[in-house]
Formats: structure tokens, sequence, C-alpha cells
């Protein structure tokens, strides 16, 4: 083991090899190219926690990785999830720094999580977990130092706990510590609506360069969370038809498409898309399902090689982070299926994450509609630019959203120089 193996795991192997072919394409220079590798911080924390009905205490562990420093403070979700580690906390964090490259943000990429299943806490468990690992975080997390946002498994709620512990601890609220948080305490909807709005508004403008309408395209999203949910809200609004859609507790198909306003009021009341009685109950995999548009919208590594060749979307929007495997990507390519990266598809969270940071920072409000603008035209603006590059190199949008991001956090640590 060399010193650096800590950090291996399978996704962060794959985030390398991309970030490898991509600087050698673009001949990074070489002073920048291994240093990009690690992150500058990784914490490791372990801590108590006694569930609701038994004595005994376990010991969880939890991480944040800070990959760049060097943009301006570190920005990233905090995720719950059985099967976190280091080496995924640290392939996500880096994947953040080149998601807020590509649409500007002053950021460099941060991750956290912690390795719990979220799905069996009670509420009062997921607030005992989030207040320790909040407390394991403050010496690097900070207003101006490293803004922790939302994740899988974790939610509004979740960020609001994170905002009074700080806020506890520092002895003043403390309101942009964190981002994805109620209305009431300084958040805003653009935030929880962002990353999925964001998407379909990616794959709309992408649509458009081909010469096609997303509002005649059939849609199937993998995954009904906070992502999933608002872009299969707004692909309905768009008047598309969302045939299918599951969540952990079941999968339901509509070929004439899928009333989403109404199964927005059943998982209100039910919390899982299973049983809702506007559609069939699907028992076919649902990433193989015919359509136009696939959005994978749930955990990473859903697509591989095992099942590429089976997949009959036309395009694929990332909404999940690192959904489609570098082996998987390369079949979908050869089979001409038009993929929109992660770092470019789900930008539109961090986006709006950055907003709200602004909003609490300055003491100032914008309007929810300011918001949503400003937010489009940030993502449509950087989907234009990656279209330009991938057109002129004659590369993926992959490649060419990596071109972007890698080539500007490059720049920003080769212009500050050497310390010391
Ligand atoms: N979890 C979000 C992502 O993967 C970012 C969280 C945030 O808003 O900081 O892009």
């Amino acid at each position: 083991m060399t010193n650096t193996d800590l950090f291996v795991s399978n996704m962060y192997k794959e985030v390398i090899k991309q970030y490898d072919e991509v600087s050698e394409f673009i001949n990074l220079d070489s002073n920048i190219r291994e240093r990009l590798k690690l992150p500058q911080r990784a914490l490791t924390v372990t801590f108590p926690f006694r569930r609701d009905e038994y004595d005994e205490v376990e010991t969880v562990v939890g991480f944040r990785v800070q990959h760049v420093l060097s943009m301006g403070p570190t920005k990233g979700g905090i995720r719950y999830d059985a099967d976190v580690n280091l080496g995924e906390v640290t392939a996500l964090a880096i994947l953040m720094s080149w998601k807020s490259a590509i649409v500007g943000l002053p950021y460099g990429g941060a991750k956290g999580g912690v390795a719990i299943d979220p799905n069996p806490l009670s509420r009062t468990e997921k607030q005992r977990v989030t207040r320790r690992y909040t407390a394991e975080l403050l010496p690097v997390i900070g207003v101006d130092k490293d803004i922790p946002g939302p994740d899988l498994g974790t939610d509004e709620q979740t960020m609001a706990w994170i905002m009074d512990t700080y806020s506890n601890f520092v002895g003043s609220p403390q309101p942009g510590i964190v981002t994805g948080k109620p209305a009431s305490l300084g958040g805003s909807i653009t935030r929880r609506e962002a990353t999925g709005r964001g998407a379909v508004a990616i794959a709309n403008a992408a649509l458009e360069k081909e010469g096609k309408e997303y509002k005649n395209s059939s849609i199937v999203i993998q995954g009904f969370g906070n992502v999933g949910r608002y872009a299969a809200l707004d692909s309905f609004e768009r008047g598309a038809k969302v045939i299918a859609v599951n969540d952990l507790g079941g999968a339901i198909y509509n070929r004439d498409g899928i009333n989403i306003p109404e199964l927005f009021k059943y998982i209100a009341k039910n919390k899982s898309v299973g049983g809702f009685e506007g559609a069939d109950k699907l028992d076919d995999d649902i990433l193989e399902l015919d359509c136009d548009i696939l959005i994978p919208a749930a955990v990473g590594g859903v697509i591989t090689s095992n099942n590429a060749e089976n997949i009959k979307a036309k395009v694929i929007v990332e909404g999940a982070n690192s959904p489609t495997t570098l082996s998987a990507d390369k079949i979908l390519k050869e089979n001409n299926v038009m993929i929109i990266p992660d770092i470019l598809a789900n930008a539109g969270g961090v986006t709006a994450s950055y907003f709200e940071w602004v909003q609490n920072t300055q003491n100032y409000l914008w309007k929810e509609k300011e918001l949503h603008e400003r937010l489009i035209d940030v993502l449509t603006s950087a989907f234009e630019e990656i279209w330009i590059i991938s057109e002129k190199n004659q590369v993926d949008l992959r490649t060419a959203a990596l071109i972007k991001g890698i080539k500007k956090v490059a720049a920003a640590k080769l212009t500050r120089g050497l310390f010391p």
C-alpha cells in the first residue's frame, strides 16, 4: 500500500481515470497533475450513537473531505449511507470541484458522509447522529471555510439541525453555515427543486441542439428523492410523458404518462410511489425500459458494463452523482447514446446553494422568480460553453465538461503559486 491508497475506492478509481484521460488530452501542467488527484484535507471522525430502543452505544464513522482550497471556501453535500467510505467521499469531493468550476462558482469541492443506513433511523436518532457529526466537524467547517449541503439520505431538516448545532457552538445564528435549509431558516424553495429542474433545463437545451423537443419525449426516472421528483414534475409541466418512476418502495409504469402532481399527493401520504393507482406495477428493470430519456437520479454505479448494452434510451441525464461506470460509458457512446454528465446535469443543486449562501451572508433576499431565472441562466450558459468545447474538440459532453472544470481549477492553483 502506498501512502495515498487510503483514498482509493471504485468510485475514486473511476473519477481519477476520467481525470487522467482528460489531463492527458489537455496536456495539463505536470506540476498540477498529481496534486489534483488528492484532497487537500480529509477528516475522519468516529462518534458514539445510541438508538432509541437500545442501551448499547454504537460507534459511527463519518468523513469530511475538502479537495481544493484555492478558489474560495469548499462546498459540497453530506450523505448518509451504509456504504459511505473515505474513497467514495473523496471521489465525490473531486467531482464537486469540477462541478462548481464549470458553473463558475467561487468554491472548491468538498463532500461529507456518515456510514449509516438512514432508512431505519427515527427522527430523534437522525437528529442525534446529525448533531454529533456536526460537532465533530467543527474544526473544519465555517461560513467562509467549508459549507455543507444536502446529498443522499439528508434533507432540509438535517440541514436545520446542522445549522442549529453550529450556531449553538458559535453563540449566534449562522444561517450561512449550511445550504438546503428550510425556508423558515433562510433556505429557499429554489434549492429544493433546483437539481431536478436544472437537469431538465439542460436536457431540454441539449435536445434542441439535435432538433428534438423535450416536450414530446418519453421519460424514465430512477429514484424519486429530491432530484427525481422535481425532474418528474418539470418534465410533466413541459408536457413530456413520464412513463416510469421508482423508489425503494416500488416501481410504477404508465405508457400514457404518469400524472406527477397526483403522484406528489400520493407520496405525501404513502411515502413511496409503490401502489399508486394511476399506473401499473413495474416488474421489469426500470433502466432498460424503452424510452427517449433516462434520468438516473438515485445512487452511483447503476449503469455498468452488465446492463449498458440493454439500455434503450437515446439520452441519459445523470441526475445522480456517478451513475455510469466508465466501461458502461464507452458502450453507450458506441451505441450513440448522448450522456449529459453528472457534473453538468446536477449542477443546479450547488448553484442554488450558492445563491442561498450569498443571501445568507449578505442578509439580502431575492425573489423566488429571480432565483429561478438566474439558476437557469447559469446552467444553460455552462451547457452552451460545454457544447462548443465538445464540437471543437470532437469529444463527448463528459469530456468537454471535464476539460472546462479541470482547466479552471488548475488555472486558479497555478496562478496562486507555491507556498512556501
Ligand atoms: N449534493 C449536491 C451535489 O452533489 C451539492 C450539495 C450542496 O448544495 O452543497 O451536487
